[in-house]
């Protein structure tokens, strides 16, 4: 827990909205940052409602919000309320960052550059190899664009709904023909979770990401044939949390690497920081208060 600062007249603000909220580590990261760099802004946290998320937005400019992080379940909705959108949150139909430049508001999506800035940190190597990516939300498309970015050799999606999973490899596969010079659509594959239990589906994957909520409540994660995949396969749950996440407890257990999605919510609060106040937070601050929430030392 962050000492109380004192807020004057002149403080600033930047915010999350979700629902719920109250369990948000974001508010943590980026007080720790503006302490340490001494700003006079302080990041609050905003139970939004979707019902109320298109009276939120309007109020930024309203209130001179700087900006504000969008968490479940508004990333995708908040698309359509934009003034502007970065190319990735369009590719992405999702913005996890709303920058307020001059009352007008720009969508923005740092869960990509998250993920991956996450997985080079962590010594992951993706390139050349298959990344079998569980989801087809917005979190599972930051995924596949991580991925295609990390040089992935083929992408298998597994969605419980299969019609989504196959929406999200056709919007891919358009993605990379677009930019010319990509590899053949055949790379992105959809399928069902049933998959998962199927040994060929994880028998040579490099990475296996979990971009669902399974596991986040008490419930467990779907069955998944841990013992097919290579011995040097890493098992990634963008979940974080104190103990072991269901879909990584079974990893360890039969001896492969385990990550879960700290440090991807440490790259993309970074970023998110950067956006909304435009200096860069000082190194290793925002990790060390993650950190320190999570009970981690
Ligand atoms: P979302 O858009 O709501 O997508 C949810 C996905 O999960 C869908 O593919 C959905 O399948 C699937 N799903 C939901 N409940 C399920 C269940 N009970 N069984 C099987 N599949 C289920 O959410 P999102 O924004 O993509 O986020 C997904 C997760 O990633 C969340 O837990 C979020 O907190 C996490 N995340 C973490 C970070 C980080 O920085 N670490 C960043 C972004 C997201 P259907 O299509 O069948 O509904």
């Amino acid at each position: 827990m962050h000492p109380a600062r004192a807020l004057s007249g002149h403080t600033l603000l930047t915010a999350v909205f979700g629902d719920p909220v109250a369990h948000s580590l974001s508010p943590a990261m980026h007080n720790a940052a503006y302490e340490a760099l001494a700003m006079d802004r302080a990041y609050v946290a905003c139970h939004v409602t979707p019902e109320r998320l298109r009276e939120a937005l309007r109020a930024i400019p309203a209130l001179g919000l700087l900006g504000v992080n969008l968490t479940v379940p508004h990333k995708e909705r908040a698309v359509r309320l934009m003034a502007q959108l970065t190319d990735e949150a369009r590719l992405l139909h999702a913005v996890n960052c709303v920058i307020n430049r001059n009352g007008e508001l720009h969508g923005d999506n740092t869960d990509a550059r998250g993920l991956q800035a996450d997985l080079c940190d962590q010594n992951v190597t993706v390139a050349g190899k298959l990344a079998v990516i569980i989801g087809a939300g917005g979190a599972a498309s930051a995924a596949v664009l991580a991925a295609i970015r990390l040089g992935a050799a083929r992408i298998v999606i597994c969605n419980r709904t299969v019609a989504r999973a196959n929406r999200l490899a056709r919007s891919f596969a358009k993605y990379l023909a677009a930019r010319g010079g990509g590899r053949p659509h055949e790379t992105i594959e959809a399928r069902g979770l049933d998959a998962l239990v199927n040994p060929t589906t994880v028998g040579t994957a490099g990475i296996v990401i979990n971009a669902t909520p399974m596991g986040l409540k008490n419930g467990g994660f779907t069955p998944l044939s841990y013992a097919s995949a290579p011995n040097d396969c890493t098992f990634y749950d963008m979940i974080y949390a104190r103990e072991a996440t269901p879909f990584l407890a079974p990893a360890i257990a039969n001896g492969r690497r385990a990550i879960d999605g700290a440090g991807m919510l440490i790259n993309q609060g970074v970023l998110a920081f950067e956006l909304f106040n435009g200096v860069a937070p000082p190194p290793g601050v925002m990790r060390t208060a993650l950190m320190s929430a999570l009970g981690r030392t």
